[in-house]
């Protein structure tokens, strides 16, 4: 295992960090205890220490799963990081209480990396008012949270506001080889980096769509590689050839995929990758775009919409509906992320387009937008929407 320094703490992490969004489970989607336990503690006797959960996964099962895989003297040897649900905020009391909390479930007396969940603009600057870096403060101060940080899922403009923020110790983004101009991005990236941020990254392999299911096309370029990698090998490695990345997650839940990991996280150095390599990886992603039902960089020029639609949200689960093959777990994502379950309950999806036009002249990649949003309703918004969007705010809302 290789490890990477935190700039601010000096804190040697792995560079493989073990996310629990996705556990392994049983057949009705209860997480399976023994075997996630047995794989957390698995990753972590070969090197991995850094766990990463967060209030609402596994309908808040997750925390307490975690704090019993800690047991018997694992918390020990990892650093904890876990998130306050920052859409359930209220009040300033809300953020101690949520705190002591998870510190309950997680049957801990500190967190070690603590961020601010799933911000975006509006979503900070609701927290913002509300006192949280008082709180972030005062929970440093008095032990409960060693390092204070944020994830995000917003536009790139509001990343770096939120960096400048506040003395962050860390952020956690999204960030793989199709995300270059999504959400936080390289340039986000770079800029985190630049002011001493440690950076962790999610989504590596895009929620699996990297590696699913890979198209014909795809598997053809990835063959014309003098060393041969798997296409979850090319994609981690590509995100660990950046050498402002401290962790990347994976939320490893086979134990296949946990042994393939660990033995790519023996050897992904940065820059490591060569000329040649890169631009394999490129040719990948242009063919990815190719292949995608809408070429959207996610560069947000279209945004924001006057009726509130989440342009490049939207067709990035469209896409994704396409490139992978688990349309069922897509569909609820759309749900999730764009009905309003997080980011302080305000619906983003696609049916909110007027048909205005007004963002067609914006987008350098020149696409109808307010007619792909239509296909995007139908084929994201159809039967057992709206009990998609009530199953995920039931999930988010979990006390
Ligand atoms: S056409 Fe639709 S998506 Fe575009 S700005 Fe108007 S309402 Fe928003
Ligand atoms: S302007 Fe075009 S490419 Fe950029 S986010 Fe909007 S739809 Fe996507």
């Amino acid at each position: 295992m290789l490890y990477r320094k935190v700039p601010k703490n000096g804190d040697e992490l792995s560079i493989l960090g073990f996310g629990c969004m996705r556990l392994a489970s049983n057949p009705d989607g209860s997480i399976d205890e023994e075997r996630a336990v047995k794989q957390i503690r698995f990753a972590i006797d070969r090197g991995v220490n850094y766990v990463d959960t967060a209030w609402p996964y596994h309908m808040g099962e997750s925390e307490p799963l975690v704090g019993r895989a800690l047991a018997g003297g694992y918390r020990e040897k990892v650093k904890l990081a876990t998130k306050l649900p920052s859409w359930l905020i209220g009040s300033r009391e809300d953020m101690d209480k949520y705190l002591d909390a998870q510190l309950e479930k997680l049957k801990t007396d500190h967190i070690d990396y603590y961020l601010v969940h799933a911000l975006v603009g509006d979503l900070w600057d609701t927290v913002a008012k509300l006192g949280i870096t008082d709180f972030l403060d005062k929970a440093k101060a008095d032990g409960r949270i060693r390092n204070a940080g944020f994830s995000f899922h917003g536009a790139g403009e509001d990343f770096n506001r939120i960096v400048d923020a506040y003395d962050w110790d860390f952020c956690l983004i999204q960030y793989n080889y199709l995300d270059e101009k999504n959400q936080a991005g390289t340039a986000g990236m770079e800029y985190a980096a630049s002011k001493g941020l440690g950076i962790i990254v999610m989504e590596p392999l895009r929620g699996g769509n990297l590696t699913r299911n890979v198209p014909p096309a795809i598997r053809s370029i990835w063959d014309e590689a003098k060393t041969k990698r798997s296409p979850a090998e090319w994609a981690l490695r590509w995100v660990w050839n950046h050498p402002e990345v401290t962790v990347v997650l994976s939320g490893m839940n086979d134990e296949s995929h946990i042994q393939e990991n660990l033995k790519i996280a023996d050897q992904a150095y940065s820059n490591s990758l060569t000329e040649a390599e890169l631009q394999l990886v490129k040719k990948v992603e242009k063919k990815y775009r190719e292949l995608m039902k809408v070429g959207c960089t996610g560069c947000q020029y279209c945004m924001p919409c006057p009726s509130g639609v989440n342009i490049p949200l939207c067709f990035e689960h469209y896409n994704n509906l396409y490139l992978a093959d688990n349309p069922d777990g897509e569909k609820f994502m759309y749900a999730a992320r764009l009905g309003g379950a997080v980011a302080l309950g305000t619906p983003e999806f696609a049916s909110l387009c007027v048909q205005c036009g007004q963002c067609i002249e914006q987008c350098p990649q020149h696409i109808d937008i307010p007619t792909v949003l239509e296909s995007v309703v139908a084929e994201l918004e159809g039967p057992g929407f709206e009990e998609r969007v009530a199953m995920a705010k039931q999930m988010f809302k979990q006390t």
